[in-house]
Formats: C-alpha cells, sequence, structure tokens
C-alpha cells in the first residue's frame, strides 16, 4: 500500500520544529523513527499534510545523566543505542531489558524510546517500564515546555497526553534506590512479538522484609497498570512463596484483561498471575 500524499521536512533546530509543528493551517505530524508513523501512512491509518522529522536536530540526540542523577534520552535517540549504552545498562537495567524484548534488532534501531512511549501500544514493553521507573517526560512546544509523569501521559490506547503541536523532547528516569532488585519478563506468541502480556518488577528490602515495591503490567489494559494492591501485600512482610501467592491473587483480582486474536481474557488473566511470581522471584534474587 502507498501512503497519501505528504510534504516532509528536517529540520536541524528544536525552534523551527515547534514553529512547523504549531501552524494551524497544517495538519503535521512528527516523526521520529519511523517504526510505527510509516506503516500507519502506508495503511492510511494517518493522512498530515507534512511530516516533520526530528532526528536531525542534535540537541535530541542526548542520552546522559543530569546533575539531578536522572537519566536523560532525547527524542532522536534510537532504542538499541540505550539498550547498548554501559552507563544504562549499570545504572537502569530494566530499562535496557525492557528495550531488548522489543521487536527485533532493525526495529530498535531505528525506533527511538520517546517515539514508542508517544505512540503508546497498550502491549509496547516502554510504557510500563516508564511507570516502573517512575519516569518523566519533557513536552515542548512553540509556546513552552511542560512536564509530565508517566503515571498521568497514557491516557488510553494510541492516546497520551500530547497535542500535534507538542514534541516530547526527552524522557527523565531518576536513579534506582541503591539495592533495588529489577525485572522484566513477557508473554508473545513469539520472539520479538508484542507482548501478550508483559511485567515490570521493582523491588527493595530491608533484611528479609520487603520495603518498596512497584508492579506494572503491560497487555492487560488501555494503558500500563500498576497493580498497588498485590504491591500492598508484599509491603512490610517477609518475601517468599507466601507473600508472592498472595500478591498473584491480588492480581488477578483486580486485573480486568481484554481478550483478542493472541490471547483470550481469562489466559490473560492467569498468566499475569504466573509472570508475577516468575518475575518477583528474579527480582529478589537480583536485588544488592
Ligand atoms: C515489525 C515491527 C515490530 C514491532 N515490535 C514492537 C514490540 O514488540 N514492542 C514495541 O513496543 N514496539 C514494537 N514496534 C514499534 C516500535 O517500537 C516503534 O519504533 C515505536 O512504536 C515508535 O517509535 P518511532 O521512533 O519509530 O516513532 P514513529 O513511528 O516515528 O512515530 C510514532 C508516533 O509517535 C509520534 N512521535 C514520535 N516521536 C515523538 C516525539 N518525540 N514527540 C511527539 N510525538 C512523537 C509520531 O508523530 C507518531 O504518531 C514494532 C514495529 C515494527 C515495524
Amino acid at each position: 500500500m502507498k501512503p497519501g500524499p505528504f510534504d516532509y521536512i528536517a529540520p536541524t533546530t528544536l525552534p523551527e520544529a515547534l514553529r512547523l509543528l504549531g501552524d494551524p493551517e497544517r495538519d503535521t505530524k512528527v516523526l521520529a523513527g519511523g517504526q510505527s508513523l510509516i506503516p500507519m501512512l502506508n495503511m492510511r491509518l494517518a493522512r498530515p499534510e507534512l511530516l516533520v522529522d526530528i532526528t536531525r536536530i542534535a540537541e535530541l540526540n542526548r542520552l546522559d545523566v543530569g546533575a539531578d542523577g536522572a537519566l536523560r534520552i532525547g527524542a532522536a535517540v534510537r532504542q538499541s543505542a540505550v539498550a547498548a549504552d554501559p552507563m544504562v545498562r549499570a545504572r537502569w537495567p530494566l530499562l535496557a531489558a525492557a528495550v531488548e524484548q522489543i521487536g527485533h534488532p532493525q526495529i530498535r534501531n531505528r525506533g527511538t524510546v520517546c517515539g514508542s512511549l508517544v505512540h503508546h501500544d497498550p502491549a509496547a514493553e516502554l510504557p510500563a517500564a516508564a511507570v516502573a521507573l517512575d519516569a518523566r517526560f519533557t513536552v515542548a512546544r512553540a509556546a513552552g515546555r511542560r512536564s509530565i509523569a508517566a503515571e498521568e501521559f497514557f491516557l488510553s490506547t494510541f492516546a497520551t497526553d500530547v497535542e500535534p503541536e507538542d514534541i516530547v523532547v526527552e524522557t527523565l528516569v531518576p536513579p534506582l534506590p541503591a539495592g533495588t532488585g529489577w525485572a522484566f519478563r513477557e508473554l508473545a506468541q513469539r520472539r520479538g512479538d508484542f507482548a501478550a502480556v508483559g511485567l515490570a518488577v521493582l523491588l527493595r528490602a530491608d533484611g528479609v522484609a520487603v520495603d518498596s515495591a512497584r508492579i506494572v503490567y503491560c497487555g492487560v489494559g488501555s494503558t500500563p497498570i500498576r497493580v498497588r494492591e498485590a504491591e500492598g501485600t508484599l509491603l512490610g512482610r517477609e518475601f517468599g512463596q507466601a507473600a508472592m501467592a498472595d500478591a498473584a491473587r491480588a492480581a488477578s483480582t483486580v486485573l480486568d484483561p481484554p481478550g483478542d486474536l493472541h490471547a483470550s481474557a481469562q489466559w490473560r488473566r492467569e498468566a499475569a498471575a504466573v509472570l508475577l511470581v516468575r518475575t518477583l522471584t528474579e527480582a529478589w534474587e537480583r536485588r544488592a
């Protein structure tokens, strides 16, 4: 299939990109890695008049750590660059693990982290990882900037708190407290597919008792789902089979996953519980 006609501009400065996107006379769209947008154009699910390619803007190509210790991922930074970065692997290993579950190397070599987060396929790995890691997004438009927490950013399937005139210029990921155990796991029909059920877990303990837990699923709803009820069953308690069984029970009670061609709702609910025990176990073993 072929896309409808469109103009293409690749500005080299952020103000120029924001000026183009802010034009009320034109139906514009940001182009990042193109791994979701180009198929949508080809299928004519999107028919913008102008694509604004943001990948030539030098300041959006930064992958570094700010003065506050947060990882800063610019909008043009490719998924593969994040997963391969030694600093990310050492200090934000959950993020690297989630990226590695995305599609195949060819996709990750083009796709951007910010693009995946804005696109927000509810089965995508990165939105769940972003919520687990308490990430924030800096969103720019010609009139100024705002900062949004990941927990408020994902509105529903393919919908985020971003307007056509906006660019998510960076994703900020705070440092993980020392001693945090982590794990990201998913169940998919084939290696490289989107998750039928995916799960990000962060876990900390004071001795044998859990003092902090974050449990965030993808693929089981229209947004990433943080299951505070399951987290609550673990807090202040000795970690082990009994605690995990209670957490798994809480998750299957709370979750109301959809059924589709890939998996029934019942399968997803049961898989979510099984996955939770495996992922918690792995995170616990990794805590320092
Ligand atoms: C075969 C295949 C398999 C895939 N498998 C997976 C998978 O298993 N898991 C997974 O999570 N993803 C998967 N993907 C999607 C991939 O991760 C995409 O790269 C990602 O969803 C979009 O990132 P992008 O940089 O390519 O964005 P684009 O395709 O360029 O843009 C996607 C959307 O986001 C908007 N956008 C992009 N960046 C910004 C920004 N900075 N600010 C504002 N708006 C922006 C665009 O306007 C567009 O609407 C797959 C893709 C393909 C083709």
